[in-house]
């Protein structure tokens, strides 16, 4: 086990504490400040805050504005494979689940591939379950070969690696890696990865640290919102970022907000009465994401398919900037296998033209590639 200074300098029960005893003054002063620190980010999560959401929203639209345009990027997610050695309580790909495994071949991927090309999608996010033994970085390193000449942008979300893995999976074209800590409360993660490598908590927490020593484009971060008190995870993500930013200052960042539903809940007895308590409503989102970008101007936020039309045709004005679209969460889902078990399900189903034709009403231009690469001229 090694040290990791940034998370050892917070502490989650004065955290917890500090946020649920804001008071309106210390968020006025957090919405009147120009440069918003992480005790004005306590501050915007807050019960307080609640009040507070019209002027949040006001304000998260117009940075976003300023630093992105009126422009949404989308992605799709292709599943490699289902097989997985953990078991985490809230995912149908837990190795504890009898399901049926699989993982595609080369031709498989292929087919995927062809599929999402012709919705028009430049960019990909594949996703595995953690399985070295079939989805190892060999098998990674051949399907991101394959894709490259096919898609501008590619994105990565499969099990934490070592520094010189994704180097060498930077080196086949590899751009981005989402890696989520679920929660930062270590008591809790326990329950949650009761086997397998990821039930280390430090190694997952230390992944994008060696992402940025890697030199990687991008990094995604994340709780799953629900396994604990959201406001108290959510901040400890945002003082990740923060220690990011400043450590590997050439990678860029972007925070996602995937939220355990009641329906995700009652459908696993491991999860207890508490996790319903710590379930987030939609204006809990809303105050979140606003919060984020009222702190951090230059973060890209990104929303899954996970949430419902109304609410993500709501958030698309916030300070969303990346909407995945027509998404499928288990492998083969678009073209080889779709009546596979998804990982979890999703809520909006919509197409990726029925989306592209819900951005423009919006007044917004639904972006195919990633657009900083396309600044960058690579
Ligand atoms: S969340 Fe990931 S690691 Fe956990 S069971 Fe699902 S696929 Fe495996």
């Amino acid at each position: 086990m090694t040290k990791n200074s940034w998370f050892d300098t917070h502490d989650w029960n004065t955290v917890q504490h500090d946020i649920y005893a804001t008071t309106t003054r210390q968020v006025e002063r957090a919405l009147g400040n120009t440069r918003r620190t992480l005790d004005d980010f306590k501050a915007l999560i807050s019960p307080a805050a609640q009040a507070y959401l019209e002027p949040m929203a006001q304000l998260s639209h117009q940075l976003t504005q300023k630093r992105f345009g009126k422009t949404i990027q989308l992605y799709a997610p292709l599943y490699l494979s289902n097989e997985c050695q953990n078991i985490c309580t809230y995912c149908a790909f837990s190795l504890d689940n009898r399901i049926s495994r699989k993982t595609l071949t080369v031709n498989e991927i292929m087919q995927e591939a062809d599929a999402l090309k012709a919705l028009g999608y430049d960019h990909v996010l594949l996703v595995t379950g953690e399985a070295n033994q079939t989805v190892g970085v060999p098998y990674l390193k051949n399907a991101i070969r394959l894709l490259r000449p096919y898609f501008a942008h590619i994105s990565m979300e499969v099990q934490p690696l070592d520094q010189p893995d994704y180097e060498e999976l930077m080196a086949e074209g590899l751009n981005t890696v989402l890696v989520y800590q679920e929660t930062y409360h270590q008591e809790t993660y326990k329950v949650h990865h009761p086997k397998g490598k990821k039930s280390n908590f430090l190694y997952r927490l230390e992944t994008p640290d060696r992402l940025g020593r890697a030199g990687i484009h991008k990094i995604g971060l994340g709780a799953l919102l629900g396994l604990e008190d959201w406001r108290t995870d959510s901040f400890f993500t945002a003082a990740h970022l923060q220690y990011l930013e400043r450590t590997y200052w050439q990678t860029r960042y972007s925070i996602s907000f995937p939220r355990l539903r009641p329906i995700d809940l009652l459908q696993n007895d491991t999860i207890t009465s508490k996790s319903f308590e710590r379930c987030m409503s939609d204006r809990d989102l809303v105050q979140l994401i606003c919060a984020y970008r009222l702190v951090n101007e230059e973060v890209e936020l990104s929303m899954s398919t996970r949430e419902t039309p109304h609410f993500r045709d709501h958030a698309l004005k916030l300070g969303i900037t990346s909407l995945s679209a027509g998404s499928k969460t288990n492998p083969g889902g678009y073209a080889v296998e779709p009546q596979s078990l998804e990982q979890f399900e999703i809520s909006d189903e919509r197409s990726p033209d029925e989306m592209v034709a819900v951005i423009r009403q919006q007044g917004y231009e639904p972006v195919w590639k990633d657009w900083d690469k396309t600044l960058m001229g690579i």
